[in-house]
């Protein structure tokens, strides 16, 4: 039997790993893909790798995971080295990483967080010759970038999804509608640690979990308030959001 997605957000709170709510999501992608073949990526694309996406603690532990299993140690600090170098040598990696989160409103992050992109298109550093070392693993904001609604039911879509769908709507093909990550983000975050909600790019993610032996530390940390640059993530306004994008209750 197939499942709608709203079956598949209505079985999310039965899942007890954080692996299997991202599994569960690719389903939703998948179906949305099948059934819409302008929101299929391209083969190969790793544009939205150029985009330093937010990954919310509780994802960043499934990376972790994985390369604490399936990375060896040198490929670990080589991993750290490199990202380190980058924020030493100057340019985008130094500018994030003197971005201090404490005493600056969120409008100033994220305003600081644009200025810094806006001149560069950094690669993520686990993308390596075009693909991502993490793949399996990788966080769901990677996995729903392009193709899904995030926050107050925007768009979260790649430049060449909206041209892919601009020329099927063109065509003539009926409007896909895209699905929502934030029940999943809920879902995800229910079953992790450490107890708090945060998100934060992936260079910033890699440096604050450098130990001094050029490792990455297993377990994700939470983040203080003058530490690199992190988000708070609103899961009360999450709670408050359905599937089809309207809100259960006013703010
Ligand atoms: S984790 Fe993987 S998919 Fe996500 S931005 Fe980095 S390289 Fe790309």
């Amino acid at each position: 039997m197939r499942l709608t997605s709203e079956s598949i957000v209505a079985k999310l709170p039965t899942l007890t790993q954080v692996a299997d709510v991202h599994a569960t999501f690719d389903l939703v992608v998948e179906q949305l893909e099948t059934a819409h073949a302008c929101m299929r990526c391209m083969d190969g694309c790793s544009q939205c790798c150029h985009q330093l996406p937010q990954v919310p603690l509780c994802d960043w532990q499934v990376v972790l995971d994985y390369m604490h299993t399936h990375w060896t140690r040198e490929q670990r600090c080589a991993l750290v080295a490199r990202t380190q170098r980058q924020a030493r040598k100057g340019g985008v990696w130094a500018q994030l990483a003197s971005i201090r989160t404490g005493g600056q409103t969120l409008e100033d992050l994220w305003q600081r967080l644009t200025d810094v992109q806006t001149h560069a298109q950094p690669a993520c550093p686990l993308l390596r010759d075009g693909r991502c070392t993490v793949y399996p693993a990788r966080p769901s904001t990677c996995r729903a970038y392009g193709r899904t609604q995030f926050s107050n039911g925007e768009p979260f879509w790649c430049g060449i999804i909206e041209r892919q769908v601009d020329d099927a709507l063109a065509a003539g093909s009926a409007a896909p509608s895209a699905p929502r990550l934030e029940p999943f983000m809920l879902r995800a975050r229910q079953l992790s640690t450490p107890d708090q909600a945060a998100v934060a790019p992936i260079p910033l993610l890699i440096l604050k979990h450098a130990l001094p032996d050029g490792d990455l530390a297993p377990q994700a940390l939470p983040f203080d308030d003058d530490d690199y640059l992190h988000f708070p993530i609103d899961l009360e306004a999450i709670q408050r959001v359905n599937f089809q994008g309207t809100r259960t209750a006013s703010r």
